[in-house]
């Protein structure tokens, strides 16, 4: 398919919600799979709602998916006075007309309408001349929409989907203020972008035909329309902040890597087989419109944990480090020392096959910095009732062994637990609270050795001193 243009256009009144990630994600897949371009639009024209915090947040949250655009960002509101200029061609052409409605005749034409369970088609102005008073007036630009015959979009997820024309208004191109409504904008904006498929979520499907014949009206070409089903929770309802309804910045907060979030976002609507893992290569060589799901795809936490875990393993131990360094030394209130970093990098595969996001990882690592006297849990404290003297006794054995490996330590252990005729997990248990102070761990004595000894004593003799 030559040339393939795509885009993706939000409104810049919120966050980057996880349905437009979906959204954008899907756009630069298509355009990535054909070499084409993937363009991103800032729909701008809804001026009181439209925040430059918002559209850093849009930005920054792409970047995060690693989902770059092509070119210049572009803003529909700088458009406006080229939006201006196919609506007067539109008149110019008797394509469309103007309309001497004010804002309350309009209002009560449309109630009426609604009363009498009518389509209000607002062509009150469309076979009627004004009288000199009202010609001076300010008129609305309302495209004459055809009244006969039906408009079909060949949608490549919905199929084809038909609906009658005298179902569509004449919708207003130009507000009586001069200003663009966004059904033309957005048609002048994806011509003039020469977009070539539209891919959105199907909340703009009943757009579709009216802006369809917008298109024609101009003579242009349509573009292919690919309207994707909404995101539901996982109970089958509309999407809420409950169920994971949150910004890109959200996910990034709570821990998830870009590349399990673009695996997931892939996957919340579109299929490969019975493949869940599809890296980004993988899905950039098999994205299509025709695996579409068609139904509502159903937002599921526990799915994203899973992909998360999967991607965090595939990471280096110098990776993961880099990934959760910053939140690490926030929480410590100081850089990592060299010392710090070794000791976390020789734990690190064991912190990750604990953990199932990044702050996970970031527990799990500063059990290996030097965050002495350790903060005890209930159940620590619990373990290391009555234990100090065994525990100085312990740290004693230790600190005599001039050898520190891990097959010594662990002889070390046993010989003690033997000598005393204590069973060995009555010994490990009060040495795991007194060098973790709680905190989930792994193998002992891989932690005894990735400590160090001093460390490793230091610590026991903290837990030592009644
Ligand atoms: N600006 C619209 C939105 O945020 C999208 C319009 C479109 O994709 O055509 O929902």
């Amino acid at each position: 398919m030559p040339n393939v243009v795509t885009r993706f256009a939000p409104s810049p009144t919120g966050f980057l919600h996880i349905g437009g990630a979906r959204t954008a994600l899907y756009n630069w897949l298509f355009a990535r799979h054909y070499g084409g371009e993937f363009l991103l639009r800032i729909e701008d024209t809804d001026r009181a709602r439209s925040t430059d915090a918002a559209i850093a947040a849009i930005v920054s949250g792409m970047e995060w998916l690693g989902l770059t655009s092509d070119g210049e960002v572009t803003s529909q509101f700088e458009q406006a006075p080229r939006h201006r200029e196919v609506a007067e061609h539109l008149l110019k052409t008797g394509k469309a007309y103007k309309c001497y409605a004010t804002a309350e005749e309009t209002a009560a034409l449309r109630a009426t309408a609604r009363e009498n369970g009518e389509v209000f088609r607002g062509d009150m102005w469309r076979d009627r001349q004004p009288d000199a008073e009202t010609a001076a007036r300010a008129y609305a630009i309302r495209l004459k929409m055809p009244r006969d015959g039906e408009t079909t979009i060949k949608d490549s997820v919905q199929g084809s989907v038909t609906v009658q024309n005298s179902t569509l208004d004449d919708m207003i191109l130009l507000r009586s203020d001069g200003t663009p409504t966004y059904m033309l904008a957005v048609v002048v904006d994806d011509h003039d972008m020469g977009v070539t498929h539209i891919i959105r979520g199907d909340d703009h499907l009943n757009n579709a035909f009216r802006q369809y014949q917008l298109f024609a009206a101009m003579g242009w070409d349509v573009p292919e329309f690919a309207h994707i089903p909404l995101i539901h929770g996982p109970d089958g309802k509309k999407l809420s902040k409950r169920h994971g309804a949150l910004g890109v910045d959200a996910y990034a907060e709570m821990g998830f890597l870009p590349e399990a979030m673009r695996n997931y976002l892939l996957r919340l609507g579109w299929s490969h087989g019975d493949d869940e893992i599809i890296t980004t290569q993988q899905a950039i060589e098999w994205f299509n419109l025709e695996n579409i799901g068609k139904g509502p795809a159903r937002f599921d936490f526990d799915k994203l944990d899973n992909l998360n875990t999967h991607y965090m393993r595939q990471l280096s131990a110098i990776q993961l480090l880099s990934c959760v360094q910053n939140d690490l030394e926030k929480r410590l209130g100081v850089p990592l020392s060299e010392a710090e970093k070794n000791r976390i990098l020789a734990a690190m595969p064991s912190i990750v096959d604990r953990a199932k996001r990044l702050p996970d990882i970031v527990d799990g690592a500063s059990l290996f910095c030097n965050i002495r006297p350790l903060t005890l849990t209930e159940k620590a404290m619990k373990l290391l009732e009555g234990q100090t003297a065994q525990i100085a006794d312990v740290a004693n054995e230790l600190a005599a062994i001039t050898d520190w490996k891990p097959d010594v330590v662990k002889a070390a252990i046993m010989s003690f637990a033997q000598a005393r005729d204590l069973k060995i997990g009555k010994v490990m248990q009060p040495i795991r609270a007194a060098l973790t102070g709680g905190a989930p761990s792994g193998d002992l004595i891989e932690l005894l050795d990735i400590l160090g000894q001093e460390e490793a004593i230091a610590r026991l003799k903290d837990q030592a001193i009644t």
